[in-house]
């Protein structure tokens, strides 16, 4: 028998329910149970989209209130001693608290014992493997014990039971939970915990089983990872340990080739197995010859990680010659969970008619994965209606004018070898920079942004709406950026910046002004919690058909005598936050993106301004999940950036900005940038990225944040100050520069300027003491 389901769903809703149900609550506006009545219709909402879709289940355990990796915290009792649960709060507040943390007035309110708290750090968020879902860390110690808490899990198996739905319950799978979590304590191995761990998920597979779940499918992703010995060989003894209670398992794996795993894979006590055959299209046959014939191999055969409409033909060939070896036990899945692309595409009214028929939301693709079942199970000739449109579609795609510019390819292929270096070395250039620009030692930025006020987000509704027409609205962003040059000159910054008050989002604001990317009113996906982002789609080749930031940047320019910093998004972090082709390498599509930025980098260097910074934040998440992949990846990445930047002169400074990750791991790739200047997140973690700078020796200008501008909390002079001492060891004084971690655009202008103040203050004490200490002034 052919069956078909998903490995999970969005939860946010068609109209972002969830997210707008949590901010309320979170506001004090709606109690809990006025919540939890949302997310029920949700979860029953979704259900009967999968069940009239026609798949065999209906998936639960996949929603959540905010994460599910902090659903299995609680559901596995294993919170950390600090929140100090106690069985009083309820599950709901559990979870916020895990996430928000406690304040301190709180925790001294819920404990009133009448001393004073510390409050309770959320606990950590971090990317979902190489997503852009952020999950919540679990933190494990050698006093962590486990608890079943199973109540919330068997109240949704109720729900979907009592909805009539045969239940397919979907949980994160004992290794992978223990490996997404952070050790705590020096030596200590998370791995420790299994033996203890496992007889909770015995014990909560056999509650399923007795709610009336039919399968249970265990998430286990690190299967596509470079794992340890000691992890690898954990997998046969926990999965004895599972399989003994009678639910069956469908253990899932996802995002990357199991590869040296694929046969242990292959061979554990499971009932079955599913592949991402999108991202680890040759492992199917391997699979399909090793997978013992009674166990089930559920392919993962529609991309759940992209938005294009499938290839149906060719899904029907992939999946012929299984189905000749395989009678009986196959099943039919999108590749990995569909929480990471938008609920539906196919009425999306923003998305050009032209492209919209190409795409695929996840009501689409549950259409797909049923329409494959139906070819397979009825005949081809039961569904060509569904066959014919989407070979139509295909089609259309990949015939059209604006998906292939040959004038594209063309500039590409000409470009020659070394048009990705600069003319001279960084210590000549430094020097012509530096007599261009005459800035003095330890020189003080900010790294882009100023507060989106609600008066310039008024501003930017009021001129999509058409309320406001280009010369009011220009006004408007004018009045913003000189106001935040006259800040900036009364600060007594070095580097000046316009403030980006006319971007919505670092990538949309790009996209929308090159030709080959599409924008959809309602792609929402879930980033974190009730954080939802909406991101371009890139579908044909690249091309800038105007300058996109001259203007504004000159205009910033001509108010003041300082140098204006002109600010761009890079290509590889306009590559990383977007959906993107599937007709063609990620590296080509980055080298097109690389080529537009590139001609903007230059207009903006005729345009006289003399300091460009390009910012890849997104560089790191980009590297593949397996180490093999990393150098090709960096390879192709480092050449995009360096496309867009070695096209200026030496007298040009490029700044590139990174945050929101640990570097040191890629130093040497950062360092082939070549960029004059890198401003890069160190702050939070009191400089501990220094460490990597230091033992590296980077060669050129640097400048590690010195406060966090996620919070609004202004740290004195002194304490940056302490900071940029210990930068002062590790880092020559030649190359120091001065800066916030990131750009402000989510602070208020109270504490940026107070902020800005005390960071230009202990500009000014650096000086004083590298004065009395002899340092010299950048060359
Ligand atoms: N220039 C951007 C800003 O300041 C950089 C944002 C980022 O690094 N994420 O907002
Ligand atoms: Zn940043």
């Amino acid at each position: 028998m052919i069956k078909s389901h998903i490995l999970g769903y969005p939860r946010i809703g068609a109209q972002r329910e969830l997210k707008f149900a949590l901010e309320r609550h979170w506001r004090g506006e709606v109690d809990a149970g006025a919540l939890e009545a949302v997310g029920a219709a949700l979860r029953a909402r979704h259900w009967a989209e999968q069940r009239d879709a026609g798949l065999d289940y209906v998936t639960v355990g996949d929603f959540s209130f905010y994460d599910q990796v902090a659903d299995h915290v609680l559901l596995f009792g294993c919170a950390p001693s600090r929140f100090r649960f106690d069985g009083s709060a309820t599950a709901l507040a559990r979870t916020f608290t895990l996430a928000r943390g406690v304040e301190s007035e709180a925790a001294a309110a819920a404990c009133g014992c009448g001393q004073p708290h510390g409050g309770a750090a959320a606990l950590e968020m971090t990317k979902w493997f190489d997503t852009n879902y952020h999950y919540l860390v679990p933190e494990f110690d050698a006093a962590t014990r486990f608890t079943l808490d199973p109540e919330r899990l068997l109240g949704q198996v109720a729900e979907a039971r009592a909805l009539g739905h045969p239940v397919k319950v979907a949980l994160l799978g004992p290794l992978s939970f223990l490996w997404l979590g952070k050790a705590q304590g020096a030596g200590f191995d998370r791995l420790s915990l299994l033996d203890a761990l496992l007889p909770h998920y015995a014990a909560l597979l056999a509650r399923l089983k007795d709610a009336g779940a039919e399968w249970v499918q265990l998430d286990e992703p690190i299967l596509g990872l470079d794992l340890s010995a000691a992890w690898a060989l954990a997998y046969e003894r926990a999965y004895h340990v599972l399989h003994a209670v009678g639910l069956p398992i469908l253990l899932a794996t996802y995002f990357s080739p199991l590869q040296e795993h694929l046969s242990m894979a292959c061979k554990l006590p499971v009932a079955g197995l599913h592949v991402d055959a999108v991202r680890a299209p040759e492992e199917l046959a391997p699979v399909a010859d090793w997978l013992p014939a009674h166990k089930i191999l559920s392919v993962g055969i529609v991309d759940g990680r992209n938005v294009w409409r499938a290839d149906l033909d060719d899904c029907l060939a992939r999946l012929a010659p299984l189905l000749a070896r395989r009678p009986g036990a196959l099943w039919l899945a999108p590749s990995c969970s569909l929480l990471h692309v938008p609920l539906t595409l196919a009425h999306d009214a923003a998305v050009d008619p032209h492209v919209r028929p190409w795409l695929a939301g996840a009501v689409e693709k549950l259409a797909e994965v049923r329409t494959l079942q139906r070819a397979l199970t009825e005949g081809e000739e039961a569904v060509a209606a569904d066959l014919a449109a989407a070979r139509a579609a295909r089609a259309a795609r990949r015939a059209s004018p604006r998906v292939h510019r040959p004038e594209v390819a063309q500039r590409l292929a000409a470009l020659p070898s070394d048009a990705d270096r600069r003319a001279s070395p960084y210590a000549t250039r430094i020097d012509r920079q530096q007599a261009r620009l005459r800035l003095p030692a330890f020189p003080t930025t900010t790294i882009g942004s100023f507060p989106q006020t609600a008066a310039i987000r008024a501003a930017r509704a009021a001129h999509r709406r058409g309320e406001l027409d280009a010369a009011a609205y220009a006004a408007a962003m004018h009045a913003e950026i000189e106001h935040a040059v006259r800040q900036q000159e009364e600060l007594g910054l070095d580097v000046l910046v316009h403030g980006e008050a006319e971007r919505n989002d670092m990538v949309e604001y790009f996209g929308e002004q090159l030709d080959g990317f599409a924008f959809t009113a309602g792609g929402w996906v879930q980033s974190y919690g009730s954080r939802c982002v909406k991101p371009p789609i890139l579908y044909g080749d690249v091309a800038r058909p105007a300058p996109m930031t001259v203007s504004w940047t000159g205009y910033a320019q001509s108010l003041t005598q300082r140098p204006m910093k002109g600010m761009l998004t890079g290509p590889v972090t306009i590559l990383q936050w977007s959906f993107v082709r599937d007709d063609q390498p990620r590296a080509a599509s980055c080298a097109q993106l690389a080529l537009a930025i590139r001609d903007e980098v230059l207009d903006l260097e005729a345009a006289g301004i003399g300091i460009i910074q390009i910012d890849e934040p997104a560089l790191r998440e980009g590297l593949p999940l397996r180490r093999a992949g990393w150098d090709a990846y960096l390879a192709w990445a480092g050449r995009a950036f360096r496309i867009a930047a070695a096209g200026v002169a030496d007298e040009t400074q490029v700044h590139t900005h990174m945050c929101y990750a640990e570097f040191n791991d890629i130093l040497p790739a950062i360092a082939a940038l070549d960029a004059d200047v890198i401003t890069i997140e160190t702050s939070r973690s009191g400089m501990e990225l220094l460490r990597g700078f230091g033992a590296f020796a980077y060669p050129n200008g640097i400048g590690p944040g010195v406060y966090d501008i996620h919070s609004p909390r202004v740290p004195d002079a002194g304490a940056m100050l302490d900071l940029l001492r210990k930068a002062g060891a590790v880092i020559p004084a030649r190359q120091l520069w001065i800066n916030p971690d990131c750009g402000h655009k989510t602070r208020a202008w109270p504490e940026t300027v107070a902020a800005l103040r005390n960071m230009v203050e202990a500009a000014r004490q650096l000086r004083l003491e590298a004065g009395r200490h002899g340092a010299a002034a950048p060359a």
